[in-house]
């Protein structure tokens, strides 16, 4: 069972922003910068090019939600996406807030208290919620 099963099903705690039957999105715990969030398949698969075709989509069409409401809450000169998966065998997708380059390299980390991570998964849960 992967770390993100575990959070997907509660026995493990994350700083929600959004979900839907299929899916889940929280803030990534090690962030490259505010307002980084993985957006998660609830089913348990490796890697994003072993979904099905509908199953990719659909991803995509709902990480595609997550980003406007990402948008709305951290100001950024626009949202990246990267999908990577070495560390963590469960399909996720990486949004990140970008204001340059090293925003989406994975080397520059940004530390937020745990009151900074709850106000900013509210204030994405929030306008996902508006949007959706
Ligand atoms: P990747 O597998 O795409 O290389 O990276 C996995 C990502 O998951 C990393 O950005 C890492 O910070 C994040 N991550 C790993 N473990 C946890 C966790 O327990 N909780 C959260 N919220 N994020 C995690």
């Amino acid at each position: 069972m992967s770390i993100f099963t575990k959070i997907i099903s509660g026995e493990l705690p994350s700083y929600k922003v959004a979900e839907s039957e299929e899916f889940f999105a929280f803030l990534d715990i090690n962030p490259n910068a505010y307002g980084h969030t993985l957006v998660v398949p609830k089913e348990e698969e490796d890697r994003i090019f072993d979904l099905s075709n509908d199953a990719y989509l659909r991803l995509m069409d709902f990480t595609y939600k997550v980003a406007k409401a990402i948008e709305r809450a951290v100001p950024c000169k626009r949202v990246g996406m990267s999908v990577i998966g070495l560390e963590v065998p469960h399909v996720h997708v990486h949004l990140v807030p970008l204001q340059e380059m090293a925003d989406i390299q994975f080397t520059k980390k940004v530390t937020l208290t745990k009151q900074e991570f709850a106000t900013l998964a509210a204030k994405i849960d929030s306008e996902f919620k508006v949007l959706n």
